[in-house]
């Protein structure tokens, strides 16, 4: 078993899909270090069934979307009330804490934000991470990550003008949302499977999992496009299951 691994909390796309999939959240783990990366309705109840939420370092999020940040609520209360933990590192995109802040009238001094928009750089503990602009319409930051020499790319909410070739070195592991299949596609704002597969590809990554597929999307077609795309076998994301890098 891998120290750098990437656990789903949550990978329905948009809503939370009828089979009680969770909306984005993945817990990230690296040595020492867990990050809760994206806070998408339902993730919180399944990040507190891998880790005790005072045992987490930091939390990322990609964007102000309710299905990728609106369970920062849940840890936010449990947070305050519950475990009186304060100066929790958030690292969000713009726009993130502005849209929460209505929900909870006050912070309390929970969260430590630190805004990241294209080109961030942030470490946390032993984990290198940056950040690049994705083609979204509201603020939306995809992240890479490295830990002892692995490198993992979480693509969050994207459209086809991005790519995760900007990190560099081809990533040993890519999570890519695929929103719909490609004949399909009801939104410019999200990818296909086939979409996804050409960004692994033309990022040279080693693997490939799609997740925040729209609910009613065939999961199997959209894989099998995806590695017509990539050209490599291709997984698709299921809540509860964990990805060593
Ligand atoms: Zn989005």
């Amino acid at each position: 078993m891998s120290d750098f691994s990437i656990t789903v909390l949550g990978c329905s796309g948009s809503y939370s899909a009828s089979s009680s999939e969770p909306c984005s959240g993945y817990l990230v783990r690296a040595g020492a270090t867990s990050i809760w990366m994206d806070c998408g309705n339902g993730s919180f109840a399944n990040l507190q069934r891998h880790i005790d939420v005072r045992d987490l370092d930091a939390v990322i999020v990609t964007h102000s979307h309710p299905d990728h940040c609106v369970d920062l609520y849940g840890l936010h209360v449990l947070a305050t009330y519950g475990l009186q933990c304060c100066d929790i590192p958030v690292f969000a995109a713009a726009e993130v804490e502005a849209k929460m802040r209505p929900l909870v009238s006050d912070w309390h001094g929970t969260f430590a934000w630190h805004t990241v928009g294209d080109g961030a750089q942030e470490t946390i503990n032993d984990v290198d991470i940056v950040f690049s602009a994705t083609d979204h319409p509201v603020p939306t930051v995809a992240a890479s990550l490295r830990f002892d020499g692995k490198h993992a790319v979480y693509t969050a909410d994207t459209g086809p003008l991005w790519s995760p070739e900007v990190f560099g070195n081809a990533p040993d592991f890519l999570l890519s949302e695929a929103s719909y299949t490609h004949d399909d596609r009801r939104s410019p704002i999200h990818i296909s499977g086939y979409q996804a597969g050409e960004l692994a590809r033309s990022a040279q990554a080693q693997r490939l999992v799609l997740t925040h597929l729209w609910p009613t999307i065939d999961p199997l077609a959209c894989r099998a496009e995806a590695i017509d795309g990539f050209g490599g076998d291709v997984v698709v994301a299921r809540t509860g299951d964990r990805y060593d890098i």
